[in-house]
């Protein structure tokens, strides 16, 4: 069997502790207990993961995360140059019991699409509903994301990076569309 590996590279964006990290941790397994989880290390963290693009085939794509902490406008001319050139991939990030975190995501969104206008190369891109655990304090409703993430053309999946719901499928989803439109 022949496997070819493609690389690409990703950027994790929104709000601070909306729970990107905890994402990452939750798809690359971490088997720290989730309370631990949460430190405010300073910088950008880089992590990957391969996964496959479908059962029926034999391509793996290997994915490089660039996680930011703290506010991601620090980053102004890294993540320029990341957006102009390398990144294949975004995720963006919500808490969907912060009304504002959703706004905050669809202002990153906005600008950073705007810096990637000349690009030839296609992005995809999922928006993640994170803490869907804390069903009594939702404040963002799905249908306003549903809307939102159509309008944007980006995948939306609610997911619980505490609980481990969403987060496989939705990363799977964000390879399978890349790749889709990358060979299209
Ligand atoms: P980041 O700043 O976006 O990287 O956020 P972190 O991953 O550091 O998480 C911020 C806080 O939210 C931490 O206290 C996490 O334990 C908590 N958290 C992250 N994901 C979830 C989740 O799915 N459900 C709940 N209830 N809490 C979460
Ligand atoms: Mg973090």
């Amino acid at each position: 069997m022949i496997m070819s590996v493609i690389q690409c590279k990703a950027v994790v964006i929104g709000d601070k502790a909306v729970g990107k990290t905890s994402i990452l941790n939750c798809l690359l397994g971490y088997p720290i207990p989730f309370s631990k989880r949460y430190s405010m290390t300073k910088g950008v963290s880089i992590s990957s993961r391969s996964l496959k693009v479908s059962k029926y085939r034999d391509e793996i794509i290997e994915i490089h995360f660039y996680d930011f902490s703290g506010r991601i406008s620090l980053y102004g001319s890294l993540m320029k140059s990341l957006w102009k050139n390398d990144i294949s991939m975004v995720i963006g990030v919500l808490d969907v019991t912060r009304e504002d975190s959703f706004q905050n995501l669809l202002n990153l969104i906005g600008d950073f699409t705007r810096q990637a206008n000349n690009r030839k190369e296609s992005i995809a891109g999922i928006i993640l509903g994170n803490k869907c655990d804390l069903i009594e304090q939702r404040m963002v409703s799905s249908e306003d994301i549903t809307q939102s993430a159509k309008k944007l053309r980006m995948g939306y999946f609610d997911c619980s990076a505490r609980e481990n719901i969403g987060v496989e499928e939705a990363f799977n989803h964000l390879a399978r569309t890349w790749f889709e439109t990358k060979t299209a």
